[in-house]
């Protein structure tokens, strides 16, 4: 598959997601929204009320180009498919870092595989202000659990991705929470102990792929009556590193650079007007 030209960057999800919801976007906030994604809704249709985000580690274009088939699954959820560049270095921190900023490494102070608590303004400091009430489900001790601690925020650590699955069905059908984010780890946890394409690391994809569905599926059910927004965000691609054979990214190079973030709309007056058949806006 032959990459589409890139129409911005993965920071883009914050300036996006509070667009959609009627939030004003954190101070430092400089990307603009995706002009694919806020275009397709009307004005009368926003704020929406809700929103999932489902990140999962390293779910670049990498796999797009050998395992559209799988991941083309998740796209009759999430059916705005837009191609975007990781933050450079494309390691974890640093692009989540930028993916719930709007900003770029430079601003946001992550240049490295490190994870300090972040004390510039995130996206989950502009929906606090919003009285928007936001939880992160996320693996114990991964980057999205520690970089953005000691916000008005719940945070839930899981052991495995597994109990981040199930926790965040929990949180949907608990409708404490406005602003759900869901990350997993797996695929690139195989990916560095093999290399990319191997058999356990596509097992992992297919489990993603099949607790997307699951979580996003469990969100347009529990809001079916609401306006509500489901995102699928991952932070990196990944290449082999010939000097050692296994899975790496961090580079420059399209392998770790290129990916695609996918957003399903769920206007609140489609909704009625479809019934009880829920209809994406596309
Ligand atoms: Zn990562």
């Amino acid at each position: 598959m032959k990459f589409p030209p890139h129409q911005g960057s993965i920071a883009s999800l914050t300036p996006t997601i509070c667009h959609l919801l009627g939030v004003k976007a954190p101070g430092i906030s400089e990307e603009p929204a995706l002009d694919m994604v806020i275009s397709t809704l009307e004005q009368k249709n926003i704020p929406l009320q809700k929103c999932l985000v489902i990140a999962q580690d390293a779910l670049g274009a990498h796999l797009w180009g050998s395992h559209e088939s799988d991941l083309g699954k998740i796209l009759p959820l999430v059916p705005l498919r837009v191609p975007l560049r990781a933050a450079f270095p494309p390691v974890t921190p640093v692009c989540f870092a930028s993916i719930f900023t709007g900003v770029q490494p430079d601003v946001h102070g992550i240049h490295s595989y490190t994870k300090p608590v972040l004390e510039c303004d995130t996206l989950f400091d502009a929906l606090v202000r919003a009285d928007k009430r936001v939880a992160i489900v996320s693996v114990e001790n991964s980057s999205i659990d520690m970089i953005f601690r000691n916000r008005d925020i719940a945070y839930f650590s899981e052991e495995n991705d597994e109990a981040v699955c199930e926790r965040t069905l929990e949180v949907i059908r608990g409708d404490e929470y406005d602003v759900i984010i869901a990350y997993q780890a797996d695929y690139d946890d195989n990916l560095h102990q093999s290399e990319p394409f191997s058999p356990i690391c596509i097992q992992a994809l297919r489990r993603h792929i099949r607790d997307f569905i699951k979580m996003a599926e469990a969100a347009n059910q529990h809001w079916k009556d609401r306006g509500h927004v489901v995102a699928f965000t991952p932070d990196h691609g990944a290449h082999v590193n010939p000097s050692t054979g296994k899975g790496d990214h961090g580079l420059d190079i399209p392998e770790d650079m290129d990916l695609f973030h996918c957003y399903g709309i769920y206007a609140r007056n489609k909704l009625r007007s479809a019934g009880s058949n829920l209809d994406s806006v596309d």
